[in-house]
């Protein structure tokens, strides 16, 4: 998963720069700008959150931005690592960055890619070498040849292009004034620029932005059903984004009422408050509150500035970094009983940690809520969740889940309740169900189920090729 962003008009990189803060949440790895003046691109990138990067105090007509979260590639641990993995990406005439993940890029090409991204950037310059420039053409090449995820932002002779997959897995926004277009993973930066959100880019749509707010649109490619991730909605994406015209929180609030009918079912006692696990879960927490009339207490509080726990590779390492990641009001804990309430559970690492601290604390009982439906599947689609070793609900069922974490009760969201809670049916389940919506995900999905391997390294950069 990572943030991409595209300018056109003058605007300044400091400016800009503040706009890709927005999108930090996507991808705190690393984080890049590149800006166009004359013909010249020049990028300038950093390890971490984007206001680290450098930029000149000048201002640039056509700019690009991204944070990144490492699906594809390594983590980036040093400088040098940067240029290797990094977007935005020039490769002559064409800067681009994308956000998502290519499942076929081992398999397609001969070529060794450390990163998905340059993959895009050098197979579209190839296709516009043979299509004399044009960008159409090169694009429709592209859609038939590589497979998975990707919603990408580039500028090219003075165009700025945005360009969705035909499922639509991931987001990818645009707005336009009369001095400047923006195109960004999430509508906030539209808001921050004070640029009207115009809609979304359509899955399969092309999109080529000029001078003076020109607009050229092409259907590249359709599919008959779209796939938007699902997690984007549970997880990713910024509360205050709309995605496929749904304000983000307003689907976390209905995520909690719904999670709170089938509390309700379970006959369970009543809890003396609903607890969320900071940040994401608060509007379900909130929900769920409101429809139990349990009050909601934030007695979990984050150490904001520790960093990510999620993307840390070693397991000791990840859990010394979820036990200094919460802080607790202790004495709202004792004799209580207390339903917290989590977005997902993954490896089970973070809620087996926090019921042990409540416990610890005196709690009387843990329920344990969770918006998101058992992960079971690994994504092959840009979320870091790629092997089913790391997937907890692949291989234990939820009672056992329950056990492991030690609550006294499990409540997780159905799949149907998700959906309807979302108000979407074009939606990419896999993570959930196994269905994979692209043929090359589902071929490394039989491949390995055939060999009855999965391992710690990522599905898809294996080679399938053979
Ligand atoms: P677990 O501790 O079970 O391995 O992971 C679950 C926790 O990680 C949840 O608190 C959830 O908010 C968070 N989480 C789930 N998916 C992702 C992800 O893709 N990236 C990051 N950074 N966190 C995640
Ligand atoms: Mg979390």
């Amino acid at each position: 998963m990572c943030g991409v962003l595209g300018i056109l008009g003058n605007y300044p990189l400091t400016m800009a720069r503040g706009l890709l803060l927005l999108l930090a949440h996507r991808g705190q790895d690393a984080s890049g700008l590149l800006w166009v003046v004359g013909n010249e691109a020049t990028s300038s990138k950093s390890i971490g959150n984007p206001d680290r990067i450098f930029v000149p105090e000048i201002a640039s007509s056509q700019i690009l931005g991204s944070t990144r979260y490492p699906t594809t590639g390594k983590r980036v641990a040093s400088e040098e690592d940067l240029d290797t993995f990094v977007g935005p990406f020039n490769v002559g005439d064409l800067s681009l960055t994308h956000n998502g993940n290519i499942t076929n890029m081992h398999s397609i090409s001969n070529l060794k890619f450390d990163c998905d991204t340059e993959f895009i950037a050098v197979k579209l310059t190839q296709n516009l070498t043979e299509n004399n420039g044009n960008l159409p053409s090169a694009f429709s090449a592209l859609q038939s040849e590589v497979d998975g995820a990707f919603s990408l932002v580039g500028v090219y002779r003075g165009k700025l292009f945005a360009y969705r997959d035909s499922h639509g897995f991931k987001p990818l926004v645009f707005g336009r004034s009369k001095q400047k277009t923006i195109v960004a993973s999430e509508s906030t930066v539209l808001d921050m620029a004070g640029v009207p959100l115009e809609r979304d880019v359509y899955p399969g749509e092309l999109l080529i932005f000029g001078d003076g707010g020109t607009m050229e649109s092409y259907s590249i490619s359709q599919s008959l059903t779209h796939s938007h991730c699902f997690f984007e909605y549970v997880y990713f994406a910024h509360p205050a984004a709309t995605l496929e015209n749904q304000l983000v929180y307003d689907v976390r609030f209905r995520l909690g009422r719904v999670l709170a009918q089938t509390f309700l079912k379970m006959n369970l006692e009543r809890p003396d408050y609903v607890v969320p696990v900071p940040d994401t879960s608060r509007p379900a927490a909130q929900a769920m509150a409101e429809t139990l009339s349990v009050p909601m207490r934030e007695i979990i509080l984050k150490n904001r500035y520790l960093g990510r726990t999620f993307i840390v590779r070693s397991q000791e390492e990840r859990d010394a970094m979820a036990r200094s990641k919460y802080l607790y009001l202790d004495d709202k804990i004792r004799g209580k009983i207390i339903l917290v309430v989590d977005d997902s559970i993954v490896r089970g690492t973070t809620a087996k940690m926090i019921v042990a601290d409540l416990k610890k604390r005196g709690a009387a009982k843990v329920y344990f809520a969770v918006t998101c439906p058992p992960q079971t599947h690994p994504c092959y689609y840009g979320i870091d969740i790629s092997t089913d070793t790391e997937l907890i609900a692949s291989t234990t069922e939820i009672e056992a889940i329950a056990e492991y974490i030690e609550a006294d009760a499990l409540i997780y969201q159905e799949e149907h309740t998700l959906s309807n809670a979302i108000g979407l049916k074009d939606l990419c389940l896999a993570c959930l169900n196994g269905e994979y919506p692209t043929e090359h995900a589902r071929r490394i999905r039989e491949e390995l189920q055939e060999q009855g391997a999965s391992s710690i390294e990522r599905d898809y950069e294996r080679d399938f090729s053979k």
